[in-house]
């Protein structure tokens, strides 16, 4: 017997009993964060990344990896695990779902993530953003030779650039496949004379400048999107260039849909005695709120400022709430004299100690403490199941 591979659920950092839902979540994580616009060194990761993905996320495939490994992925056709394919599809089609029939008339959409502050949402945002794309050759037109003579068409395909397979997955189970042409490699037919402008490769890059303009509210996963302003390609519709949020982290506040979390330390003293507090808020204005006197505040307590949370996207003039948890920070020690204090104002509870009490010191927990005690109780339970539910009568 073979021991299981796990390769493909390693790449993806997620156990082999992974739900559907888990794998789109790790996929989504991790392509983001290897995305050649952040991590352009990373790109061979990121091409196994959305290689471990195609295969996981079909469950025929899945299957075939789970019970003979890459090698049965291989022998199954399809060429194997991550031959054949573009991880920039995995990653656009996973985004943009609709864009597998879109495949056929339209060129690649191209989606950059990009990283926007708390601030930047709360405000609202133009981010300038430089990239390359895909414009046709103007020279040839898109042609790749200098004239249409030069051109053999590829006899394998006619032209055509795909070629068909049949997979096969399981015991009668079989698809068919499109591929790119292995005659020509998906061009076609091979050029004799290569246009000298784009060297046959019929496109050329452009630098574009992208005015993203972030709107107050907006969140954490939306997408901006500029419609047929991304790569050409002859022949397609011209593809969009998307854009998708992702919020930066805060060291302050967090977000909860409209809501903004925030902690508040406190003193003893302010905890019991009220307390005036300034808040910078994220368009840095200063917010001061107080507490009457009189009024405590427990530890975690929680306290609601209407209306300065986060901006409505729709109607920005109107806010969420803000909502403050108190850390209330007691004092490691007290000196003789301050317990005295304080014992003047507040009176401790007199306990009558019984006549036959065990007297005890009540000492800090350690770490190490717990742990014991834990081993010890988890092993009574297991050893109270093994017994069953049956009541033992002493
Ligand atoms: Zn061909
Ligand atoms: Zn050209």
């Amino acid at each position: 017997m073979t021991t299981k591979e796990t390769k493909l659920y390693d790449i993806l950092e997620v156990k082999p009993d992974v739900t559907e839902n888990e794998l789109k979540k790790a996929y989504r994580k991790l392509a983001l964060k290897y995305h050649p616009d952040k991590n352009p060194n990373e790109g061979e990761r990121f091409k196994q990344i959305s290689a471990a993905y195609e295969v996981l996320s079909n469950p025929q495939k899945r299957e075939v990896y789970n019970k003979y490994g890459e090698e049965g992925l291989k022998e199954r056709g399809g060429g194997g695990f991550g031959a054949g394919f573009n991880p920039m599809d995995i990653f656009s089609e996973f985004f943009f779902p609709e864009s597998r029939e879109e495949r056929q008339t339209k060129a690649r959409n191209t989606i950059h993530p990009i990283q926007v502050s708390l601030e930047q949402f709360y405000v609202g945002a133009t981010r300038k953003m430089k990239f390359t794309r895909d414009v046709i050759c103007k020279k040839c037109n898109g042609l790749g030779a200098e004239d249409k003579a030069d051109i053999d068409v590829c006899k394998k395909c006619n032209g055509e650039k795909v070629e068909e397979r049949q997979m096969r997955f399981g015991p009668g189970m079989v698809q068919t496949v499109q591929y790119e042409c292995s005659g020509c490699n998906g061009e076609g037919g091979t050029i004799k004379k290569k246009c000298k402008s784009c060297k046959g490769k019929k496109k050329v890059q452009e630098h574009k400048l992208f005015e993203v303009h972030i709107e107050k509210g907006m969140a954490n996963g939306e997408k901006i999107i500029f419609r047929g302003e991304g790569d050409e390609e002859p022949g397609l519709e011209r593809g969009d260039v998307i854009f998708i949020l992702e919020e930066k982290e805060h060291p302050e506040y967090t977000r909860q849909d409209t809501n903004l979390l925030l902690n508040v330390k406190l003193t003893l003293n302010e905890a019991l005695t009220g307390c005036s507090n300034n808040i910078k808020t994220l368009d840095k204005r200063d917010l001061h709120f107080n507490f009457l006197p009189g009024e405590i505040v427990s530890h975690n307590e929680r306290k609601v400022i209407h209306n300065e949370g986060m901006p409505f996207k729709n109607d920005p003039s109107n806010k969420g709430d803000l909502i403050i948890t108190f850390k209330v920070e007691f004092p490691k020690k007290l000196t003789q004299e301050q317990i005295k204090e304080i014992s003047k104002i507040m009176l401790p509870p007199e306990v009558e100690i019984p006549e036959d009490a065990v007297i005890k010191n009540a000492v800090p927990v350690s770490a190490a403490h717990i742990r014991r005690h834990r081993q010890k109780y988890d092993k009574e339970e297991s050893d109270d199941n093994m017994h069953g539910h049956q009541c033992q009568q002493q």
